[in-house]
């Protein structure tokens, strides 16, 4: 293995496990807002916080951690295409 290829890799290594921590981040910030956010979550906050795949995080918790969540078009602001909201019911589990 010469220099350039252990750099190549080395990065790669990086790379990887930087990705998996910011998701797991990710996950633990929606599920303190919906903890707090009794009202609901609408889909363009988490947007405004870089969360681009809401609906992917919520199923996740929706699936592999039991958390009962509706899925509610949004009438927490004025929008002017239909948005959605994110409102924790508690766990079923
Ligand atoms: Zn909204």
């Amino acid at each position: 293995m010469n220099m350039e290829s252990l750099m190549e890799w080395a990065e790669e290594e990086e790379t990887s496990s930087v990705q998996a921590d910011k998701s797991y981040t990710q996950l633990e910030t929606v599920q303190q807002m919906l903890l707090e956010r009794i009202e609901g979550v609408c889909n363009t906050e988490l947007l405004k916080i870089y969360i681009p795949r809401g609906s992917a995080l919520i199923w996740t918790l929706r699936h592999e951690h039991g958390w009962d969540i509706d899925t509610l078009e949004c009438d927490l602001h004025e929008h002017k295409n239909r948005q959605v909201k994110y409102v924790y019911n508690g766990r079923k589990y």
